[in-house]
């Protein structure tokens, strides 16, 4: 692919118009007047964040030898978030405006008075984060159970049962991809921060003294997947957190960054958590956690490295980092310049005309292409507005089938990045675009394939 000339920062209006107009992400319940900071992944939406979990997964778990997958319960038993402090400390610092009511997180305010309306604020009281519900029919005490506020939690208690049936020796981690829920005091900047989200966690285990480069080796290894994703390296950077800004189970820990329109924000956090989680754990439950050495025939409690990363800020990043506008005869084009693994829509199946003879011919064309990857097939409007509407959405390839391809069999690839074209026999178009999403050059052609001066 084509790298773009130019950056620029598009700011969230731009990209939250885009989501709604093109069908990525809705506000939920918007019939109702929209639920306060939840969203809902329209039909675009859903593959490019199906795309962005399968590439982590592959880089976390298909690739790697030493790494295995889980799918826990987002309910768990209640001593689970006694034994890892949610319950007594996930809580952030609220204050309410005396006047207006409304309510802050104290350690996100500049000045000492209420944002909205300049009145006095309350002193600030810890508010718990995570989301009660109640298991069964009757709704005591006994029967509170809580939304789970991570997916770290649902890897620990599975340690042992992971240990004995995978057969796994130190290092290994467990991966997992899944919703978690926070009561956050105040939520916005679009999917950023949000009560409902996803997220992509793994706990690597290692042993006491190794922990410190596997940190190393985990920080470096995840700022170059969001490079390999297509983001921009400019546009991230590492921070590491002071002593005095570590959770109380952390080590140390390193957040990757992402240049966000409100600026430098989280994406991911690295933590050396030590062995806190598992000493907790083993503690409160009764159970020996603890992994039994070989080699030294030594029992102990493994360290663990956490990469953890939100789905819901990976799949914003990666739209504002392939926002793009550039000028054309008609104004403006805008392009999502996806990596083609990320991209919704592979390629656009795009007849000349919509009549036959083309119509049936363009259809078994798209529903052959359909059986390895998502295909899009539009007949309506002038073609200069069906290359803009996928350019819009990020489809890397259209394919377009012309009166010429009824005599000498080819069809026409365009590219996204480029406009540029070539033209290629139907036979070998399959291969080609597979080839072409894995970054061969659109002027490496196919037998048969030529250079073409298309449509535009
Ligand atoms: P923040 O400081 O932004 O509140 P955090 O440090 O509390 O984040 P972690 O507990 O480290 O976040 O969670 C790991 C990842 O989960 C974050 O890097 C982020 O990508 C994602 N995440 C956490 N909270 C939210 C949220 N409310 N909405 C969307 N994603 C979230």
């Amino acid at each position: 692919m084509v790298l773009r000339q130019m950056s620029r920062q598009v700011d969230m209006d731009t990209i939250v118009s885009l989501c709604k107009r093109r069908g990525f992400i809705f506000q939920s319940s918007e019939i109702y007047g929209g639920l306060g900071s939840c969203w809902d992944y329209g039909p675009l939406g859903v593959e490019l964040k199906n795309n962005v979990k399968r590439a982590w997964w592959k880089t976390m778990v298909q690739e790697r030898d030493d790494m295995v997958g889980l799918d826990a319960a987002i309910l768990m038993h209640p001593k689970t978030w006694e034994a890892s402090g949610h319950i007594e400390s996930f809580a952030d610092p609220l204050v309410e405006c005396r006047q207006c009511h409304q309510r802050w997180r104290a350690d996100d305010l500049q000045e000492a008075r209420c944002p909205a309306c300049g009145g006095e604020l309350s002193a600030p009281r810890m508010f718990n984060l995570m989301f009660k519900t109640f298991m069964g029919p009757v709704e005591d005490d006994a029967a509170v159970v809580y939304m789970r506020p991570e997916t770290a939690q649902g890897i620990f208690v599975n340690f042992a049962s992971v240990l004995t049936s995978s057969r796994k020796k130190l290092p290994f981690g467990i991966a997992q991809i899944g919703k978690s829920f926070r009561n956050e005091i105040t939520p916005g900047n679009f999917t950023f921060r949000t009560r409902e989200f996803e997220q992509m966690e793994c706990e690597y285990f290692v042993k006491p003294g190794a922990d410190e480069e596997w940190f190393e080796h985990w920080v470096e290894a995840r700022l170059n997947w969001y490079v390999d994703l297509g983001i921009r390296r400019e546009n991230l950077h590492l921070c590491q957190h002071s002593k005095e800004e570590l959770a109380h189970y952390a080590k140390s820990c390193t957040d990757v960054e992402y240049l966000f329109p409100m600026g430098w924000s989280e994406l991911e956090g690295i933590a050396n958590r030590s062995d806190f989680d598992l000493k907790q754990h083993a503690a409160y439950s009764g159970k020996d956690l603890t992994y039994f050495d070989e080699e030294s025939g030594q029992h102990f409690y493994p360290y663990v490295i956490e990469p953890s990363a939100g789905v819901d800020r990976s799949v914003l990043a990666c739209l504002i980092d392939a926002y793009d506008e550039e000028p054309d005869k008609e104004g403006t084009r805008v392009v999502l310049r996806l990596h083609p693994s990320l991209a919704p829509i592979k390629a656009a199946i795009l007849p000349l005309s919509k009549k036959e003879p083309l119509a049936n011919l363009s259809k078994e064309i798209a529903a052959k292409l359909r059986k390895s990857f998502m295909v899009q097939y539009d007949d309506t409007q002038s073609i200069g507005r069906r290359y803009r509407r996928q350019d819009e959405i990020g489809t890397p390839y259209d394919v377009t089938i012309d009166f010429q391809t009824l005599e000498d069999n080819a069809v026409t690839i365009r590219e996204r990045d480029s406009m540029k074209q070539i033209r290629v026999p139907i036979e070998t178009l399959e291969g080609a675009l597979t080839r072409k999403f894995a970054g061969e050059p659109l002027d490496v052609l196919p037998e048969g394939g030529k250079l073409w001066l298309g449509w535009e």
